[in-house]
This record gives C-alpha cells, structure tokens and sequence, in this order.
C-alpha cells in the first residue's frame, strides 16, 4: 500500500485515507458496491451495526479476503460501530461479536463507539416511550470504555475509538484509559470544517475521521430545495481548475489536512473516482478557501418537532455532544 495513502494510528496500525461509507447503502446495493470498492482499489470500509446491512457487507468481504481469495484479511482495514443500545459493560462483548460473525470476520481493526450517548438495553435500535421520546441509560461512557478496552486484550479488536465525542468527552476517555482512543469519527465537511476539534485530536495523537464528508445529500431528513455542498459554486471552481469534482476536491482537503475520510456511495463510477484523490494535491490558496466554507452547520443531528419546532432530539441527554463549541 502506497504510505500516502495511509495514516498511522498510534497503535501502530496503518489506516487507509478513504475508505468506503455504508451507512443507508440499500439491501441488495450494498454487496456490490463494497465489490466495487474493493475492486478499484479501496482496502477500508466503514460499518456499523446500527445500519442493518453488516451481513451483506460481510458477504461481499468473503468473496473478496481471506484465504486462497484475492486479498488477505490484513490488507483490509473494517471499522465497525457499538449502537447506544449496547453501552452496558454486560452488552458490549455480544454486541461486538454480533458484528464480527455478520462481517464474516474473525477481529475488527478498529471498534467505535458509535455516540457517546447510552440508550436503554434491548434489541430495539430506537427504544421509545409511547410519547415517542427515546429511553436513555444511564451508563456512563467511561464505563463503556473499560468492556471496550477488554475487546482489545481478547484480540477481537486492533482498535478502539470515538464517534461524535466531544474534545472534553474524548479527554475524560482519555485521561480513564489503559488503551486510548486511535479515531474520534465525526461530522466533517467544508460546512462544518472542525478545525477546533482537528487541532484538539492532533494535540493528543487520536486520528480524526470525517464522516458525511460529502455533505449526506441521501440524509433521510434532507429537504429536496436545500442547498447542496457538492453544488457549492467555489468548490466548483475550483474543481474545474484541477479538473476534478467537487467531491474530489472536498475530499482531498480532508486527506491534505490529515483527516480520513468514508465517504458512502453506491454507485461504481463515483465509488472509483471518490479514491483518486491521492494524485493531485491543492495549493495553499485553495486549501484556505475550501476551509472559508466554514459555516458550522451540522446535518447529521437527530432532530424531533416540539411546540411546532425543529429541536434537537437528544439534546437532554447528560451525555449529549453538542452543547460544547467543539
Ligand atoms: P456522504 O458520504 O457525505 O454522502 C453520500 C451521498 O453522496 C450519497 O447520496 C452518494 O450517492 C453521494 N455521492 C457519493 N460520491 C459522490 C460523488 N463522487 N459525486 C456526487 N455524489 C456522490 O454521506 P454519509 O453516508 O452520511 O457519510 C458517509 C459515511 O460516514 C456513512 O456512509 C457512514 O459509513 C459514516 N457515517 C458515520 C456516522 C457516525 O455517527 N459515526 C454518521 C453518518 C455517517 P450514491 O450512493 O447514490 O452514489
């Protein structure tokens, strides 16, 4: 594998720059689309448990890893995620080892917890009063954090990391931990550059990886006449001076700044050209004018009508990320 193209975590483990995002990847597209990937080039694929298709992806990684197939389990790099169901030190083994046996996998090289947040212990993904509102748990994450840190010492994992924490949650794990977070997986795109908190895990050696960097234009909650990132005209302009997309072009902001990016796709043409980001790079100029984009707006936050008002879901949750600046 080429060393651009990888970051080292500070377990030592190289982690490719972009890896493929699953989240919403259909039943019946997702097997093909991780074939694609893995076809063209890609040694890094980004699941989780809450997306419900962990067994197709799994599918697709058999035909392709392991013994006498084209590639070897070590040159694929397969992150999964802990739902907010499972935080209880009592769940996490189970629910991790329910992710290996539906990748087909025997360990994971990195293991997220998917949200700081703990939701009360059961099978159902989004347990619910009959009012709607969800049912919280109040299991601390740093006790999450210690049945995580035992995956590691069985060998299940390589990894453990973050997802959505906050600088102040990632340092509370940190300043708890025997084994450190390598990643803090978050929202991360031109219009919520996440500079503060890039500097904060630079400071303290966790890689940061962007999610949605695309800016989740299939986000369910997405509305048909909002403006779109991908449709940006200075990114557009910008792409039409290196002749690249905007994706492109957002993309290999992220991985000249040293944040990794997932980004999801379906569809092989765009599957393909989200990876050939490695062979141009952009001036200083247009790094800063991709970083001017800043506009700090966050699309991927639950959110529920209250008294006729689009509110934050979760926002009463001791654990909730956002009430922070960064
Ligand atoms: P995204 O990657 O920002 O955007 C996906 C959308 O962009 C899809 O509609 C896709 O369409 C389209 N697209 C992909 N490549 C394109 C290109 N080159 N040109 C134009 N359009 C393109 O959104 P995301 O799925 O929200 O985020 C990516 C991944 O991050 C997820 O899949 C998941 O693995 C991870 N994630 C993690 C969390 C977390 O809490 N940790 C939250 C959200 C996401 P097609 O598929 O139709 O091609």
């Amino acid at each position: 594998m080429d060393m651009e193209r990888t970051v080292t975590l500070s377990t030592g483990q190289r982690m490719p720059v972009v890896g493929l995002g699953t989240w919403k990847s259909a039943a019946g597209q997702v097997e093909q689309a991780v074939l694609s990937a893995l076809d063209c080039g890609y040694r890094h694929v980004d699941c989780a448990s809450a997306y419900g298709n962990e067994e197709e992806v799994g599918g697709a990684l058999a035909q392709r890893v392991g013994p006498g197939k084209e590639l070897r389990r070590e040159e694929v790099f397969v992150t999964s995620k802990l739902w907010n169901t499972k935080h209880h030190p009592e769940d996490v083994e189970e629910a991790c080892r329910s992710s290996l046996a539906q990748l087909s996998l025997s360990y994971l090289d990195l293991y997220l917890v998917h949200w700081p947040m703990a939701f009360q212990r059961g099978e159902e993904l989004m347990p619910r009063r009959a009012d709607g509102t969800v049912c919280y748990s109040d299991t601390h994450y740093l006790e999450t954090w210690r049945a995580m840190e035992a995956l590691v010492d069985q060998g299940l994992v390589r990894a453990i990391g973050l997802s959505n924490f906050s600088a102040r949650q990632m340092d509370d794990v940190i300043g708890a931990a025997r084994h450190r977070p390598a990643v803090n997986q978050v929202e991360c795109h031109p219009y919520l550059s996440q500079a503060s908190l890039l500097s904060h895990c630079r400071s303290v050696g966790v890689c940061m990886t962007a999610y949605s960097p695309l800016g989740s234009g299939d986000r369910p909650w997405a509305s048909a006449d909002e403006p779109r990132l991908l449709d940006d005209p200075k990114l557009g302009a910008i792409a039409e001076k290196y002749q690249k997309t905007a994706a492109q072009v957002v993309l290999r902001w992220q991985v000249q700044r040293g944040v990794v990016c997932v980004p999801k796709s379906v569809t092989p043409s765009r599957i393909q050209q989200n990876l050939q980001v490695c062979d141009f790079s952009l001036s200083k100029e247009d790094m800063r004018q991709v970083e001017a984009l800043d506009r700090g707006e966050r699309y991927i936050v639950p959110t529920v009508e209250r008294d006729g008002q689009r509110v934050w879901r979760d926002a009463e949750h001791p654990h909730f990320p956002f009430h922070d600046a960064f």
